[in-house]
């Protein structure tokens, strides 16, 4: 299954600046990710934009993210339509791909990927919001974003 859009997994954690209206929003969607997999985000404080990777900002068009004019910077463009979707446009600032639905019109869309049972999860235009974060996620998270490699005490005492 290939889950990234980019060519190679970003450095984590991410910094994320977002516009006040926005930073609220922000909060919720990164404690999301960081619970699947800590240290995925962080939110830098509010004067901070100039240290960050992401950026949330407002726009009058349709929600939609740009990761690929300045990769690894990423700016994701909340509209209007944004609603629940802030958790999922924050997988495209991870360069994560969009599972998209058979036959649907992917201009636009950065090399998506043909949704299916395999993966049912937050990127999944298939997927229900109660499935978004459960273990198909965990499974992405482990697979795209491995946790260093934790040192043991039998090592520590070598
Ligand atoms: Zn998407």
């Amino acid at each position: 299954m290939r889950y990234l859009a980019v060519d190679e997994a970003p450095d984590l954690p991410r910094r994320v600046w977002a516009e006040d209206l926005l930073r609220e929003q922000a909060a919720e969607a990164i404690a999301r990710w960081n619970a699947l997999r800590p240290g995925t985000f962080e939110l830098v404080p509010a004067l901070d934009g100039l240290e960050a990777e992401v950026a949330i900002v407002p726009t009058a068009t349709r929600t939609f993210v740009d990761f690929s004019t300045a990769w690894p910077l990423a700016v994701v463009y909340c509209g209007a339509d944004l609603d629940f979707w802030l958790p999922h446009e924050l997988g495209h600032a991870l360069g994560l791909a969009d599972h998209v639905l058979p036959g649907m019109n992917t201009t636009g869309y950065v090399r998506p990927v043909e949704a299916s049972e395999a993966y049912r999860g937050v990127m999944s235009y298939q997927a229900s919001r109660e499935q978004w974060f459960g273990p198909d996620d965990v499974r992405m998270m482990r697979e795209v974003f491995p946790l260093p490699h934790r040192v043991t005490l039998a090592e520590v005492a070598k």
